[in-house]
């Protein structure tokens, strides 16, 4: 089975109506299943105690354009390694590496269900939901980029403008609408695109009192996981139940981590909520894939970040690291991948060296 885009004038009577089908009305009664994002929201509530709060060393030295006192006054910047950058609290809650399966990332068989996710903002979700999965379609592999981020920069960044469409994933989470009805094409064969717009930011407090909240997505995917070899799920940038959303519908989790400042923080708390969900809703879902972005190899902070990265997952962190590059920044305001874009940038064979890494090459 393919699947079908469908024309603006071919929706349903019953969408254009605006009718919703009767099973969206339904309230979640007390003792309904799993409160999972209830747990997620009650765990973050807890920063005092957090045991991977960003240690003091990670703080990002000031700016000297945005800072007010005058650069000779303030105390030099002590270099992270003197100031423990990485030190072995942020880890606690990381699991020990498992070192026995040789270094090299192992891939999995298609098709491929992979969350990308990190409550970060900034971190290169996008980027990689987006470089990632056109370095895949390059390769022969058919790929969906479902966008759950409402800002809509997958969206935009594959060159799908708001107006074009109709069908949005909000109308795939909120109003049972068919995922395959809400797929775009990109103009990049085998490249796919489920859009997300502003609405979709609704859907975090519209969702909360519905029946099987966490998993309207998992739900809608199943008809079209025999359409595609990768779908990747580019997730907001927070632990709330879109996120939980994607999670529950994913087999696999793909960890961007800037090579930065802060590269860190917070990440104890998204493995925790990947283990929420892995006890309550999803039992495949594994923390598979680490892609280290912006690195830039001028910076001891950068190797650093990268090396404690590998340290900690070991084989799950992919040898091919992103590096910071402007074209790759440019490229969505063009509406194109980095591989479009600019074929022959670094940008672009990093992220094509990275999706023969991460699917094990030939399609
Ligand atoms: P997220 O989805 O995690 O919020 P994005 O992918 O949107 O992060 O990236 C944040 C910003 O950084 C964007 O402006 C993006 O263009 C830029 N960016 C991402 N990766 C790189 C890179 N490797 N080099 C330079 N800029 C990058
Ligand atoms: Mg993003």
């Amino acid at each position: 089975m393919r699947v079908r885009i469908r024309g603006r004038d071919q929706r349903s009577e019953q969408e254009k109506h605006g009718q919703e089908d009767p099973s969206q009305g339904e309230t979640r009664a007390a003792g309904d299943p799993v409160d999972v994002a209830d747990e997620m929201y009650e765990a973050t509530a807890v920063p005092a105690a957090e045991p991977i709060e960003a240690p003091e060393a990670l703080e990002a030295p000031e700016v000297s354009e945005a800072s007010e006192v005058p650069a000779a006054d303030r105390p030099a910047p002590v270099p992270a390694a003197e100031r423990g950058v990485h030190q072995a609290r942020v880890w606690t809650d990381v699991p020990e590496p498992d070192g026995s399966q040789g270094d090299a990332y192992v891939p999995r068989p298609v098709p491929r269900v992979m969350a990308v996710a990190n409550q970060k903002g900034g971190v290169g979700k996008t980027t990689t939901a987006v470089n990632l999965g056109a370095g895949l379609a390059e390769i022969g592999f058919r790929v969906l980029v479902i966008d759950l981020d409402p800002q809509g920069n997958a969206t935009t960044g594959l060159g799908i403008d708001a107006r074009s469409f109709e069908l949005s994933m909000y109308d795939v989470v909120m109003r049972d609408t068919k995922l395959e009805d809400a797929i775009e094409p990109t103009s990049m064969k085998n490249l796919f695109v489920a859009p997300a717009t502003i609405d979709l930011a609704g859907a975090e407090i519209e969702l909360v009192p519905t029946f099987s909240r966490e998993l309207k997505l998992r739900r809608a995917l199943e008809s079209v996981i025999p359409d595609f070899d990768y779908i990747l799920i580019d997730c907001p940038p927070s632990l709330g139940l879109i996120t939980v959303n994607g999670l529950a519908a994913a087999d696999e989790v793909l960890v961007p981590i800037q090579c930065e400042y802060y590269a860190l923080e917070g990440l104890g708390q998204l493995l925790r909520n990947v283990h929420l969900v892995q006890s309550n809703l999803n039992e495949k879902l594994e923390v598979t894939t680490i892609v280290l972005t912006m690195y830039d190899a001028r910076t001891k902070l950068a190797e650093q970040v990268a090396e404690e990265v590998r340290t900690h997952f070991g084989n799950k962190v992919c040898r091919n690291v992103i590096p910071r590059t402007v074209r790759i920044s440019e490229a969505p305001s063009f509406g194109q991948p980095i591989t479009a874009f600019d074929p022959s940038s670094r940008g672009a064979i990093a992220y094509r060296e990275l999706a023969k890494e991460v699917s094990g090459g030939a399609s």
